[in-house]
């Protein structure tokens, strides 16, 4: 029988927090998940404040850093950005790509998703990539076909290898800083269905390994459940990881049952 999947539970600061904030923040955070044990756990600050989280965490195990975004590029003429290679260097381990909010705010299109996601792999990041329809979307029944499409264009033509490294966040857009979260039900069918296109892009055994996060205004009250769904393997979480305490209750809700 596969190995259950160990959760992970990221929190996705946007742009708050500025880098004397970080501190504080690891201060009380780290006090808070002391105790915590079988869950993997990532902080994704912006960029500005990497640099401090990562001499703070001295590359620690229990706490993993992520970016929000990357470059699709190498290096080179593009002011502005930051590489892969500048990412890793700092000890960054994840890297959220395809944001719904880089798609819908930056005209990012599968294809940039696609190249971002190569160049992360490439560096050895682990890439998060989002997918979720608009509530448009859903109400016209347009949800899988969304999914179908924005999973293969990202990862179409990815090897086997390369795919094993990717983690898909299920973020449906109208849940994104919303208030308004998928049910259960709503948010196990997607990732079921995620799952089932994993199966036809790298095969079984990749699709059973590859861990799916839940992202849309979760919050400690509404995270267990969530994270209970048998393809629900983490949740990737805004607003809510702001506050230490709160997000660790959102790690604590993802602890395996004894
Ligand atoms: C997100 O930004 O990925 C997210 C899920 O935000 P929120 O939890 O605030 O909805």
């Amino acid at each position: 029988m596969a190995l259950p999947r160990k959760k992970l539970v990221a929190g996705n600061w946007k742009m708050n927090t500025t880098p004397s904030e970080v501190a504080p923040y690891l201060e009380t955070f780290r006090k808070e998940i002391e105790e915590i044990d079988g869950v993997d756990i990532a902080l994704i600050p912006p960029f500005t404040g990497l640099s401090k989280a990562s001499e703070i965490l001295g590359g620690t195990q229990k706490i993993r850093l992520g970016a929000q975004n990357l470059s699709a590029e190498a290096k080179g003429a593009f002011t502005g950005e930051i590489s892969a290679s500048m990412l890793r260097d700092l000890f960054v381990r994840y890297v959220l790509v395809g944001h719904s909010e880089r798609r819908r705010l930056y005209g990012e299109t599968d294809e940039v998703v696609r190249r971002k996601l190569v160049a992360a792999i490439a560096s050895e990041l682990r890439p998060i990539l989002c997918i979720g329809e608009t509530l448009e979307e859903r109400q016209a029944g347009q949800e899988k076909v969304v999914l179908e499409t924005q999973l293969h264009g990202a990862l179409a033509g990815l090897s086997k290898e390369d795919l094993e490294e990717v983690i898909v966040a299920y973020e449906p857009v109208w849940a994104i800083g919303t208030g308004l979260t998928a049910t259960p039900a709503q948010a196990q069918e997607a990732h079921l269905f995620i799952r089932e296109q994993l199966v036809k892009l790298a095969g079984t055994e990749v699709a059973d390994k590859a861990r799916i996060l839940y992202g849309g205004s979760v919050t400690a009250d509404t995270a267990a459940e969530l994270m209970s769904q048998p393809d629900i393997d983490g949740a990737l979480v805004g607003g809510a990881s702001l506050d230490p305490r709160g997000f660790a209750k959102i790690v604590l809700a993802a602890v395996p049952e004894e």
